[in-house]
């Protein structure tokens, strides 16, 4: 989707009119709209206005702002308004699907102007589509591209690492992302850290180590008491075999 930030006069976005997007780097707040038409105007047709449809900031849809989204998130909208003066355009900026963001994201590609978009929001029901997201992690929160993610080997589920850090500690990180985290000045560390985001095939998560820990914990318990149950039933034999047969039918010691 090819969409202009716009500074427009409608009470919703009435920002003032930005001078150019160098002014603007610094200021998230800017409004980013679809143009979906420009259409001329005016006694003598001169004055091209916008048809825009308005995508939103978290913080401007209901609810507010939640840890899940990211800085760059942006919600499309069924907002749509007329007659925006096209002086009121600032320029073009990219809105992209989650997965396109990424990708973008990890090739380097990104610039100020990139935003993504994975949600619509109905502004006057105040209602989101769809009304239910997959939830990863222990805080049971959708996806957030900014904030670093592994995968257990053994359930398959994601979890942030700093959710991890908070209830079980830096040992249950990835072993290379806890030293990426506790040493950030090491720069190969942190390319490694990047990395593992992707590439972690044999981590496994507290609960699963727990479960296989206990699982093992229980097969061992197990083996030591089929161990005591034949030693002593070896043992019961012999004591049998022992009273059952009579002393001196026992071949002798020498
Ligand atoms: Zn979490
Ligand atoms: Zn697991």
């Amino acid at each position: 989707m090819s969409c202009a930030p716009l500074a427009s006069g409608s009470s919703r976005f009435d920002l003032g009119v930005w001078r150019g997007l160098d002014d603007i780097r610094d200021k998230i707040t800017v409004p980013v709209g679809r143009v979906l038409r420009i259409a001329s105007s005016g006694s003598s047709g001169t004055s091209l206005r916008l048809r825009v449809n308005w995508l939103y900031r978290p913080e401007e849809a209901e609810g507010g702002r939640k840890s899940f989204y990211g800085q760059q998130e942006l919600l499309a909208s069924d907002h749509i308004d007329d007659g925006i003066p096209i002086a009121s355009a600032l320029g073009c900026c990219r809105v992209h699907a989650l997965q396109q963001y990424m990708q973008l994201r990890d090739e380097g590609k990104l610039t100020d102007a990139d935003f993504y978009s994975r949600y619509l929001y109905k502004s006057d029901a105040r209602t989101f589509e769809p009304e239910m997201v997959p939830v990863h992690c222990l805080c049971e929160l959708p996806f957030n591209p900014e904030k670093p993610m592994s995968q257990c080997s053994a359930c398959g589920e994601w979890y942030h690492h700093e959710c991890l850090l908070q209830q079980y500690g830096p040992s249950s990180l990835p072993a290379a992302t806890a030293a990426a985290i506790a040493d950030p000045q090491q720069q190969q560390l942190q390319q490694q850290h990047q990395q593992l985001q992707q590439h972690e095939s044999s981590w496994m998560c507290p609960l699963c180590s727990r479960a296989l820990h206990d699982t093992q914990q229980q097969q061992q318990q197990q083996q030591q008491q089929q161990l005591e149950v034949q030693s002593a039933m070896g043992s019961a034999v012999t004591q049998h075999a022992q009273q059952a047969w009579p002393q001196d039918l026992w071949p002798a010691v020498k």
